[in-house]
């Protein structure tokens, strides 16, 4: 028996690795011309005005935070379905978590629940929320224009959580518009639409906001003569002026970002591919899948199926016991012990813990091959069809 099917892997072409060599012998592995031609890249391709790369996709998330200006006493709502980074950028700005259940057919942030839980937590006179973290779920956008109208109305910013969504549109419009939000985030991490190994990038049609995260993302240091608060020394003069990270992203890692990125076409169509060939040979077993919805073209990140609780564990038993690794996306936050310390309990947010008690996710990623897919079907169909 080979390796494992896993549920999500990188396809690396050689014209990827040759790229990354180009840049290893090259004057710069870091803070060299890679860097902005990705950033570059990757906005165009968004149709978005600005693109930071970031070290990971928590950087960026962290970035975003800080750059919308979130501190201690502020709040920040987002899925519990997702995964932790989504929740603890909040927490390393010092500010405070809450969630919103999901929808049980999207699998995303629900947005009636969103509206619910504003107008409960106004009229009690509770804390509103300074930022929402909606989470583009398996790569399918969140109801935006929703989520975006009750920012204006309850005056709360937005940063979209797109880590699975680089290559998906929403209402026509390509994921990392910022057509609905202020920034939008992606992640790089092998298992995502492209790769840049670890790496992210926050998205901003906001000029002042991009600056922000570039200066906060490299130690908060100031070159820009008119934001000097002294007269330049000479040449190598520069100001840290506030508190900042090493968040940026390599050469090496940009180059690899930059190739992968050509593929990213050719890698949803096949994830598409394939996520339309479970749908078709799934759909008479008793399992539920995520509701697509009009508008909404998804980057198929993961295709999650949910089946009855009873017999979860045994299926995702017999597909290991078949050579595949299946995965669970994703345990509750609030479930995590973390969390829990903060007074979250088990029973919070019901139709999450419900979904986290069906669901699995199947392999898909651009190099599955087909014989590989069938033999999924064929393992599930056996366990659930009798
Ligand atoms: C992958 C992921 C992240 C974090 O990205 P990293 O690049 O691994 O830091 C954040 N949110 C979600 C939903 C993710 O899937």
């Amino acid at each position: 028996m080979n390796e494992s099917i896993p549920y999500g892997k990188q396809y690396i072409f050689p014209e990827d690795i040759e790229a990354v060599t180009q840049t290893l012998l090259s004057n710069w592995l870091t803070q060299g011309p890679a860097v902005p031609r990705f950033e570059e890249q990757v906005a165009k391709y968004c149709q978005v005005g600005h693109g930071v790369a970031t070290s990971s996709g928590t950087a960026a998330l962290h970035l975003a935070c800080l750059a919308l200006g979130l501190g201690p006493g502020d709040r920040v709502w987002t899925s519990p379905i997702s995964f932790v980074a989504s929740a603890n950028c909040a927490r390393y700005c010092g500010a405070e978590v809450d969630f919103v259940d999901i929808d049980p057919e999207s699998f995303n942030l629900c947005a009636n629940k969103l509206a619910e839980k504003l107008a409960d937590t106004r009229r009690k006179g509770g804390k509103l929320p300074k930022i929402v973290i909606p989470v583009h779920f398996a790569g399918q956008a969140c109801e935006m224009t929703a989520i975006a109208a009750l920012g204006k109305e309850y005056g709360f910013r937005i940063i979209e959580d797109a880590a699975h969504a680089l290559g998906g549109t929403y209402q026509g419009q390509p994921v990392g518009c910022c057509e609905y939000s202020d920034i939008t985030v992606f992640s790089f991490h092998p298992v995502k639409s492209i790769t840049s190994a670890e790496g992210g990038m926050a998205l901003t049609r906001d000029t002042e906001l991009a600056e922000t995260m570039r200066r906060l993302g490299s130690h908060g240091i100031s070159r820009d003569s008119a934001r000097l608060h002294h007269s330049a020394d000479g040449p190598w003069y520069y100001e840290q002026q506030e508190l900042g990270y090493n968040y940026r992203l390599s050469d090496l890692h940009a180059a690899l970002g930059f190739s992968q990125m050509r593929h990213l076409p050719d890698f949803i169509a096949r994830r598409r591919q394939l996520a339309e060939g479970y749908r078709e040979a799934l759909k008479a077993l008793p399992l539920r899948m995520q509701q697509p919805l009009p508008g909404i073209d998804s980057a198929h990140h993961l295709f999650v199926i949910r089946v009855a609780r009873q017999r979860r564990d045994a299926l995702f038993q017999s597909m290991q016991q078949a050579g595949i690794a299946p995965q669970v996306h994703y345990i509750p936050i609030h479930t995590q012990p973390y969390y829990q310390a903060m007074g979250f309990k088990q029973g919070d947010f019901p139709i999450a813990e419900a979904y986290y008690q069906e669901a699995v996710s199947l392999p898909l990623f651009p190099s599955l091959q087909d014989e590989q897919q069938r033999h999924v079907i064929q393992v599930i169909t056996q366990t659930l069809g009798s």
